[in-house]
């Protein structure tokens, strides 16, 4: 019987833990602080952003929402990531992208100060990820942090395993291409280019999906015979307000071994690594 690899026992499990280390924190006097830069009014960033509120804020941190307008001039931005970020006693910062048209072609994560980069995305911690130190004095990304806390959790290996990840965006695609690297697996990361997708995931005993493009991911890009794992990481919105992920679940749960659901799958472990992070930064401040 195929399992579905549900994200809300992973947080249940590790909700206690967080907590109580936040709880520790407080009492030598220091709250774990959060910073999100919300730009423009894009209704999913908005949900995104209040979700990492409310999460941060039920584990007993602090999480302030910085919204300014959506027609910003990028001298005006700097100059709000420049002091917003530089604020005494804040141990993570984070831009919520995307940005707006013209500050889309802004390298947002390298305006972060490292040391609050809790999204991973400073050029300093996507070295340090590359280079396999990321448990130590860095920060992962969040989503393949999150992808790599659920295969653990459910025991799926990843030692010399072929995973095929779909999308190779910086945020995704490449930051878990390293990391699963780092632990041992044989990763094929895949791309609009790429040539023959079919054979690449026919081969692999995990596939990973992250590309944005509504059910994509169905029965002929799979091989029964290997019982593979898959990871939908997308998150579309349909016409009536469903989410949908890029795998068309309904098509394909009958031919796996194990899938995630779009709600309730990779989603909120993203938002779980970013806590896990935070308490990190929030930590080395001791
Ligand atoms: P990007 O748009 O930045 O990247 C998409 C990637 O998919 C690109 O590498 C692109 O290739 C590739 N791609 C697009 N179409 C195809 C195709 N037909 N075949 C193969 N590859 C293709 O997307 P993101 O990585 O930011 O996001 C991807 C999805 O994941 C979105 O649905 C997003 O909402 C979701 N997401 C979910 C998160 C969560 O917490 N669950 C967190 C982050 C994202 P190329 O490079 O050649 O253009």
């Amino acid at each position: 019987m195929t399992r579905i690899l549900y994200a809300r026992p992973i947080k249940e499990s590790l909700h206690l833990n967080l907590k109580t280390s936040i709880q520790k924190l407080k009492k030598n006097g220091v709250v774990p602080w959060l910073r999100v830069l919300l730009v423009g009014n894009n209704p999913a960033s908005e949900v995104y952003t209040k979700n990492k509120k409310k999460f941060i804020e039920g584990l007993g941190g602090k999480c302030d929402i910085i919204h300014i307008e959506g027609d910003t001039t990028e001298q005006h931005f700097r100059e709000k990531v420049r002091s917003l970020s530089s604020e005494k006693d804040l141990h993570g910062f984070l831009i919520q992208l995307p940005l707006p048209k013209q500050l889309s072609h802004i390298d947002a994560g390298n305006l972060i100060p490292p040391s609050l980069d809790v999204d991973g995305l400073n050029s300093l911690n996507m070295g340090e990820l590359l280079k396999g130190n990321v448990h130590k004095n860095s920060f992962c990304a969040c989503t393949p942090k999150g992808i790599v806390t659920l295969l653990d959790y459910y025991d799926i290996p990843i030692i010399g395993k072929n995973i095929c990840i779909i999308g190779r965006s910086l945020i995704v695609g490449k930051s878990l291409s390293a990391l699963i690297t780092n632990r041992n697996g044989t990763v094929t990361l895949c791309h609009s280019k790429t040539k023959n997708l079919e054979y690449h995931t026919a081969n692999a005993d995990i596939i990973i999906v992250a590309i944005g493009s509504p059910k994509f991911l169905k029965t002929h890009h799979l091989n029964p015979s290997k019982k593979q794992t898959i990871i939908d990481v997308g998150i579309n919105k349909s016409q009536q307000g469903k989410l949908l992920g890029d795998v068309d679940f309904e098509n394909v749960k009958e031919s796996v071994a194990a899938i995630t659901p779009v709600p309730g799958g990779i989603g909120p472990l993203t938002i779980l690594s970013l806590a896990q992070n935070l308490l990190q930064a929030a930590e080395k401040t001791l």
